[in-house]
C-alpha cells in the first residue's frame, strides 16, 4: 500500500522534487510531459519509483468529474491539478529515481483499449479543490 497523499503533501513533494532537479538534465524529459501524454516509449520506466497515490482506498468508483467543471482543459500543459478529480484521483504517483522528478500514471480505459498515461507534475498547478 502506497500512501495516500492529498494536495498539500502533493504540493509539498512536487516542491522539493523541483528543488532537486533543477537544470538537471535527464532522459525522462526527452518527450515534454506538461500535460498528459501516452507513456512515451523513450521512458524507462525502470527509473520511475512509485511515491505515492491519489486513488482513496474508501472509494472504490471515483469520479469522471473534471475540474474545473463545465471546461475540460485535460490536454493542456496548464490543466490544473485537482487530486479529487478525474484523472487524478485515478493517479499513483512517481519519482524518476535519477533526477527527482515527479510524475502522476494512470491507465485510460480498459477492455481492449488501454492507454498508460503520464504527466508530469508542477506544484504551481495543484488546486486543492473539494468535489
Ligand atoms: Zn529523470
Amino acid at each position: 500500500m502506497h500512501r495516500l497523499l492529498n494536495a498539500a503533501e502533493l504540493i509539498e513533494l512536487a516542491q522539493d522534487a523541483q528543488r532537486k532537479s533543477q537544470n538537471v538534465a535527464c532522459d525522462c524529459t526527452k518527450t515534454p510531459l506538461d500535460g498528459w501524454q501516452s507513456q512515451p516509449l523513450s521512458l524507462d520506466e525502470s527509473t520511475l519509483v512509485q511515491v505515492g497515490t491519489l486513488i482513496s482506498p474508501d472509494d472504490p468508483e471515483p469520479t469522471y468529474a473534471e475540474y474545473p467543471p463545465g471546461s475540460s482543459p485535460y490536454w493542456s500543459p496548464d490543466a490544473p491539478i485537482a487530486p479529487r478529480y478525474f484523472p487524478y484521483n485515478r493517479c499513483d504517483v512517481w519519482a524518476c529515481s535519477t533526477c527527482s522528478r515527479l510524475y502522476l500514471r494512470y491507465t485510460e480505459g480498459g477492455g481492449y483499449f488501454v492507454d498508460r498515461r503520464i504527466r508530469a507534475v508542477k506544484a504551481s498547478l495543484i488546486e486543492d479543490a473539494a468535489l
